[in-house]
């Protein structure tokens, strides 16, 4: 290696794997929760319409005015909570993690959950603890979490709920007693909260130190990249410092409030996604050499028998069918792999790749 790459690139960042997206070719992509549908012609015809009076020569609006009322009142946000926009809600993960980040401070997280809490801890220069779920159901080892927290005091715990890739919801009670014992702050990531049935959203009030974070990603805007914050002013306040200008581009600014005066279409399209899962839930719920885990998100994990994940997905790959190994990642997720649900015609092309693989 470069000897100035060794001397200057700090060990920790040298060790990392960079987060690996797949090309995906030709092949059904069910791989990455994205929304698999288009919109109808007369509505891309308008929204084009909208994107020819976007001023490209202009910078953006820095605190995206008109799209933050859009996301109010789109999703019911509280009135007395503030609002922060990210590139993603991975921007916003990063953001909170540097605004609290010091060598000895730690971020902690339940394991498996989403792999960005465990990279931003790491880029940020914290310390992380992982705190594994209960292997049979993956729902949240309450004694773990309270001597974790016990013993790690950590700035900031994130919850997915539900949670990326085991598909559940915490309980909420659970997530509740989680933020009275914290010592920092308790993040709810909500990206799947299209496709599921509770929210803390409503309950921003009750908590000084719960933020509620979602994503548009998951409801047919991938493209956009666009996550948002809610929580407290204090708090937010002090992430906004850390938001560098302008990271909400133009296209997004502009497309993303026009997706949002158009949210029946959006709101189909995952009542659609919500139908198909029932479906292709109960058609792996047949297989008798899968154990399939509950999901409220738009994805749903299933295990193979001992050591077939890999071989089964590469077969998939082999039949045009693109879904996610996590095999690798060892402990509860041996074995196990991670399909998105897509349109009817990808879900029945996927269910049979895999009765052709098993
Ligand atoms: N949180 C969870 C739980 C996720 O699964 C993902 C994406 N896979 C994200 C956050 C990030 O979403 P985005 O950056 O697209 O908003």
């Amino acid at each position: 290696m470069n000897h100035l790459v060794s001397q200057w690139i700090r060990p920790e960042i040298r060790a990392l794997t960079a987060y690996h997206v797949p090309d995906p070719g030709s092949m059904i992509k069910l791989d990455a929760m994205e929304n698999p549908y288009g919109w109808p012609e007369d509505m891309v015809r308008e929204w084009q319409l909208c994107l020819h009076d976007a001023a490209l020569n202009r910078y953006p609006d820095p605190a995206s005015r008109e799209l933050k009322q859009s996301l109010r009142e789109a999703f019911a946000i509280p009135m007395d909570s503030e609002l922060l926009l990210g590139n993603g809600s991975d921007e916003i993960i990063q953001i909170i993690a540097m605004a609290v980040a010091a060598p000895d401070r730690v971020i902690l997280a339940p394991e498996p959950s989403f792999v960005m809490y465990r990279m931003i801890a790491t880029f940020v220069g914290m310390q992380y603890a992982g705190v594994p779920l209960n292997p049979e159901d993956f729902s949240l080892d309450m004694p773990a979490m309270r001597a974790a927290i016990q013993r790690y005091q950590p700035a900031v715990i994130f919850l997915a709920y539900p949670n990326n890739p085991t598909g559940n919801l915490f309980d909420a009670g659970e997530i509740r007693e989680i933020l009275e014992l914290a010592p920092g702050l308790v993040v709810v990531d909500e990206a799947y909260t299209a496709f599921a049935d509770d929210s803390f959203m409503g309950k921003l009030g009750d908590y000084e130190n719960l933020l509620v974070m979602r994503t548009v990603s998951k409801m047919g805007l991938a493209g956009l990249r666009l996550g948002y914050l809610a929580g407290s002013r204090d708090w937010l306040r002090e992430f906004d410092k850390i938001r560098l200008p302008y990271n909400i581009n133009v296209l997004t600014q502009v497309s993303a409030a026009f997706a949002l005066r158009h949210k029946p279409v959006l709101d189909q399209q995952t009542a659609n996604i919500r139908s198909e899962r029932e479906n292709l839930f109960r058609a792996l719920s047949t297989m008798p050499a899968l154990k399939v885990f509950p999901s409220q998100a738009n994805f749903l994990l299933f295990r193979t028998p001992p050591d077939r994940a890999t071989p089964v997905f590469e077969a998939l790959k082999q039949q045009g069918v693109l879904i996610k190994n996590l095999s690798a990642a060892g402990g509860s997720l041996r074995d196990c792999l991670r399909v998105t649900v897509g349109t009817r015609e990808e879900n029945e092309a996927f269910l049979s790749a895999l009765r052709n693989s098993l």
